[in-house]
């Protein structure tokens, strides 16, 4: 049985101290919100620079939240002024990197080819990946929602070396019209978008059946039941309800 995810993804916001007071009430709050389940995991993502505050917060047991970076370099370390390497994420504690979020694909030249490279970086770097992929409004109303999602999973994973099989990988399914806009992909949008990622991911060799395959856009405590009902769903990222402790442990107790 594949486990559950609830991944917040704090985005650009917080200085140190409130990333701190957040940590801390999420950890405070999550073996409550988890009830003794154990299939249901919680993991948050903070800024770099908040990483050493938050750590203390975190952990790999499984009633702790487990520390996640926004995004990782493409290299391990050299000039490449203003870039974080794995090397550099896994001594501040973080054990997973998100990579290919919509917003850095949209606005901070994360192409295709870049996502592929950080994904091999981070594997290589030992850490873990929740790997984003996502279509716009105008390529779901012209129908090409699967086929930009496939192509998205297909230039991150096809080309990655054998060494580094992608076991450690999680997929999140991010629908961008959905991401901060309110509107929520239905259920019956997100589960079948995620059978198909299954599907590719099978038929590719990469083992859908045993990958966590996470939705996010709007998700809020009152529409998380209704989407993990759907099926093929495995948990969630988290942007503006993860700002909140309420409402993020609300979204871990709908999964557990
Ligand atoms: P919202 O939950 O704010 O829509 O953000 C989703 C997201 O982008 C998580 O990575």
């Amino acid at each position: 049985t594949r486990t559950i995810w609830v991944l917040g993804n704090w985005k650009q916001n917080l200085l140190r101290e409130p990333a701190a007071q957040l940590a801390e009430a999420v950890a405070a709050g999550l073996p409550g919100a988890l009830g003794g389940v154990t299939g249901v995991r919680a993991g948050i993502a903070p800024t770099y620079l908040a990483l050493d505050r938050v750590a203390p917060h975190t952990g790999d047991g499984v009633a702790a939240p487990r520390l996640l970076a926004q995004d990782v370099a493409a290299q391990d370390s050299g000039a490449f002024t203003g870039e974080v390497g794995p090397a550099m994420l896994r001594e501040a504690h973080v054990s997973a990197a998100i990579i290919g979020h919509s917003e850095r694909r949209a606005q901070f030249g994360d192409t295709d080819e870049l996502v592929a490279r950080k994904l091999a970086s981070a594997l290589a770097g030992g850490l873990d990946v929740v790997l984003c992929v996502g279509e716009r409004l105008e390529q779901r109303d012209a129908g090409e929602h699967e086929s930009v999602v496939i192509s998205q999973l297909s230039a991150a994973l096809a080309k990655l070396p054998p060494e580094l099989e992608p076991s450690r990988v999680a997929v999140a399914y991010e629908p961008v019209w959905a991401i901060g806009t309110g509107r929520t992909a239905t259920p019956e949008q997100a589960s079948s978008m995620h059978a198909a990622i299954r599907a590719w991911l099978d038929a590719e060799g990469h083992r859908g059946a045993d990958r966590s395959l996470l939705y996010g856009g709007s998700v809020k405590p009152t529409n998380a039941t209704e989407l993990l009902a759907a099926g093929d769903i495995d948990g969630f990222l988290v942007g503006g309800a993860s700002l909140d402790p309420r409402s993020f442990l609300d979204i871990v107790t709908c999964a557990a």
